[in-house]
């Protein structure tokens, strides 16, 4: 009996199979071109080789039970704190007038959100970004109004502008040609997503953004939606490349929903980056100067990466180790 129930089961399975392919629909599996890798948690990914020392710091607190919002910003701050990472906090590059202008943003699993944009003079603005989500009314801050609540808050005005930016700046003054080269690191971005021990996912993305960018310019690193999102039921994307035209498509979000339709973090970072491809098309730009990459991870810990050219990695870190891996890309 039971043996009859089963075949009629898979009988009935296998005919919504053929009735969907006879619609042209193919099962995720065929679809993908990469299979999203399974992980466990705990468990952290992040954006580029700086990912790696980052990805330490976060797992000393996410091996030892910690929460994975506090992984996330200890992660980050690596990177923010190195004035050898040129895209990233101390020593990241100026805009066009000098001035070294921040953006990050910080989410938990309660949907708390946090976000500094343009702020000056302040070594840490994930922490800023924190400290804007659990202690003020608002979700974001920018400009000097983000540095006065960030002294307010005894945080150490600094100068950023490091001996090597201030050169590499003068010199870009010479020709003053704005253009961000993909994959050339006049540019980048930390993202990391973390699933703690108890199940729960954070996110974190912080950047010093485009080099010689217009005073003012915000990115999406520091847009909740964009640059990065957690939904704590579904999973959690970060995004890297040029930020107007993860904008454009309100990128990470875009991935936790396409997550939330039953896509694998693969097949959804590679949806939305065949979004880009599509309007950059449609807008007649040219696509090869344009760099996005995404990563995800959804709620069972599995995880996946995709960006339009090759050259983007990205650090995952398990009870496995720490690793780099090079994302799929659609320009072949
Ligand atoms: N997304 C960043 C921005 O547009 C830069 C990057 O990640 O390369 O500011």
């Amino acid at each position: 009996m039971s043996n009859r129930r089963n075949f009629i089961k898979t009988a009935a399975a296998a005919s919504v199979a053929v009735a969907l392919n006879s619609f042209g629909v193919k099962s995720e599996e065929e679809i993908n071109t990469v299979v999203s890798k399974k992980g466990k948690k705990p468990i952290v990914l992040s954006t580029w080789n700086f990912g790696i020392q980052a990805n330490e710091a976060a797992w000393e607190i996410l091996k030892n039970k910690g929460r994975a919002l506090d992984a996330v910003e200890a992660g980050v701050k690596i990177p923010e704190g190195d004035p050898t990472e040129r895209s990233v906090g101390y020593g990241g590059r100026p805009d066009r007038d000098g001035r070294v202008t921040l953006d990050s943003c910080i989410m938990d699993e309660q949907a708390n959100i946090g976000s500094v944009g343009c702020l000056e003079n302040i070594k840490h603005p994930i922490s800023v970004a924190r400290a804007v989500m659990e202690k003020t009314p608002h979700v974001m801050l920018v400009g000097d109004g983000a540095l006065q609540f960030a002294l307010s808050q005894g945080f150490k005005r600094e100068n950023l502008l490091t001996e090597e930016s201030e050169k590499e700046w003068k010199e870009w003054l010479k020709d003053s040609k704005y253009k961000p080269i993909a994959n050339i690191e006049n540019h980048d971005t930390i993202g990391m997503i973390a699933l703690d021990a108890d199940g729960n996912l954070s996110g974190a993305c912080t950047t010093s953004g485009m080099a010689f960018k217009m005073h003012g310019r915000l990115g999406d690193s520091p847009i909740i939606g964009a640059g990065l999102f957690v939904d704590n039921e579904i999973g959690a994307a970060t995004a890297t490349g040029h930020g107007e035209e993860v904008i454009r498509i309100s990128g990470c979000h875009l991935v936790v929903e396409l997550m939330r339709q039953g896509k694998s973090p693969q097949k959804a970072c590679e949806e939305a980056v065949a979004r880009i491809v599509k309007l950059t098309k449609n807008r007649n730009k040219e696509l090869k100067d344009i760099q996005v990459g995404f990563i995800a991870l959804n709620k069972k810990g599995e995880y996946g990466s995709y960006c339009i050219q090759g050259g983007f990695n990205y650090a995952i870190h398990d009870d496995t180790g720490n690793r780099l891996i090079d994302a799929e890309f659609f320009l072949k």
